[in-house]
């Protein structure tokens, strides 16, 4: 069961989670930080890189009154509160330890790990004083990503195993999501919102029966509910779609977490802990098709045109333009080609001068950016007819900068500008869902 920053981001929400966790079944329990707390602590991060240690440290300083607040309110007796207090004190003097020195890549993560070791300390002493027996399970133990940054999932598996030895009768236990290892040992993490891999991986590696990702709605909705009105809950996905969705921004799951849970086919359930009683949606295995079920968007990807005469009838063209990308340790999201051009999207810049340089060596080149990606995902089967004039006629007045179709059954993908993704998004809700066109088809 994982709670996200909401879900945990007052002492009320904290409290409100104790019903859900305190039936007979064994769980772990996987916490976010306090919804703000990673937001804060980069912010500190970006202060420090700047050297500009006055303003961090008065940064720390109002964190650490906040927490100093939710310890009042969270607990009732002075004991617990004190050991609360204690807590964020120790927490906070560690952090602000880190304005002193010569600030690195190291201390970066060390600040960021922070915010979950936080929440997953005070919730167990809150568990503690109710008399609910619960045990802490230090996702530093056994967490860990390799050197391409991939979980290394024998190693989790084995580790995680051994911490559960530990507490072999306890029903509750608790642990930080989001925060890791690395393959030298020293504090990593999983990526923004990584705490629903973190889920996801647990899950996986234990074989559990389900993996809950609690959040602050009532499951996967059909449209990015923060950009367009009168989205809707789809009941079932695929893993396959889900994932694609993921993939492709939709922000209630990180873009990997579904991948360790379909490895080994767990039901993943996203259910809202302010309405637990709401369905919410379940991920599995299978799921009905339907014309058209969501809609995501990416943000931040650039586009890379390279046009070679080189290109024509030739064969290996193709392998050297993706050895470039190799090199740099870039995925590709999208690409399409045509006969002497290929365009291709990325959405990590942090090599882009070099990629580009070096694609030039091939051939012209040209770099566009502030690019969004939309998946639409759906039913788009190779044999089917029909499923793509309703998308186009929903964008007819967007410059597509690139279209992907074939890449897969259950998707259809396409490249705009950043500045068109709200009319897009909200266009092709009004046409592909607020319309009579979702009808169930078997599979
Ligand atoms: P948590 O802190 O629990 O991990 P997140 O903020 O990471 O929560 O994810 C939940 C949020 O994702 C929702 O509040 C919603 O605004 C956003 N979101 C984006 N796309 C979707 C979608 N397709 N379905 C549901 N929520 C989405
Ligand atoms: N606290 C981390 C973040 O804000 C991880 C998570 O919430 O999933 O990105
Ligand atoms: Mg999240």
């Amino acid at each position: 069961m994982k709670f996200g920053g909401t879900s945990v981001g007052s002492p009320e929400r904290m409290r409100a989670l104790i019903p859900l966790i305190t039936d007979d079944d064994r769980k772990i329990v996987v916490l976010s930080a306090m919804s703000g707390t990673t937001n804060n602590l980069v912010e500190i991060n970006d202060l420090l890189y700047a050297g500009n240690t006055d303003q961090a440290s008065q940064k720390i300083e109002e964190m650490r009154s906040l927490y100093h607040t939710v310890v009042e309110d969270l607990y009732s007796s002075g004991s617990f509160k004190k050991q609360g207090h204690e807590l964020i004190d120790s927490h906070f003097d560690y952090i602000r330890n880190f304005t002193l020195r010569i600030f690195t890549k190291l201390q970066e993560k060390a600040i960021l790990s922070q915010g979950e070791l936080i929440s997953t300390s005070l919730f167990h002493i809150l568990l503690s004083e109710k008399g609910i027996s619960s045990a802490l399970m230090p996702a530093l133990n056994y967490m860990r990503i390799d050197k391409d940054g991939e979980p290394d999932l024998f190693y989790i598996e084995e580790k995680l195993k051994q911490e559960l030895d530990n507490h072999p009768s306890e029903n509750i236990i608790i642990t930080q999501g989001y925060i890791c290892r690395n393959a030298f040992g020293e504090v990593d993490n999983l990526k923004r919102g990584g705490s629903d891999f973190s889920a996801s991986l647990i899950g996986a590696v234990l074989d559990v029966d389900e993996i809950q990702i609690w959040t602050d709605i009532s499951g996967f909705h059909n449209n990015d509910p923060r950009f367009v009105k009168n989205t809707s809950v789809i009941r079932e996905l695929s893993f396959d779609e889900a994932a694609e969705l993921a993939y492709f921004g939709a922000k209630i799951l990180h873009p990997s977490s579904v991948n360790p849970a379909r490895l080994r086919n767990i039901p993943v359930r996203l259910k809202n802990t302010m309405e637990p009683k709401d369905e919410g949606t379940v991920i599995t295995s299978s799921s009905i098709l339907l014309d058209y079920k969501a809609v995501a968007a990416k943000d931040g990807i650039s586009v890379i045109r390279i046009r070679s005469d080189r290109m024509l009838m030739a064969y290996g063209f193709l392998r050297k333009v993706f050895e470039i990308f190799e090199a740099f340790k870039t995925p590709i999201d999208m690409i399409t080609t045509s006969e002497v051009a290929v365009s291709i999207t990325i959405d990590n810049p942090q090599h882009l001068n070099q990629i580009a340089r070096d694609l030039r060596t091939l051939g012209s080149v040209e770099v566009e950016e502030n690019q969004t990606i939309i998946c639409i995902v759906g039913d788009f089967r190779t044999e089917r007819t029909g499923s793509a004039p309703e998308i186009f006629e929903a964008l007819n007045k967007i410059p597509l900068k690139m279209i992907s179709y074939g890449g897969s059954p259950n998707s259809l993908s396409l490249l705009i500008d950043t500045k068109d993704k709200l009319n897009a998004l909200t266009s092709l809700s009004e046409h592909l869902f607020n319309q009579a066109n979702d009808i169930q088809r078997d599979n």
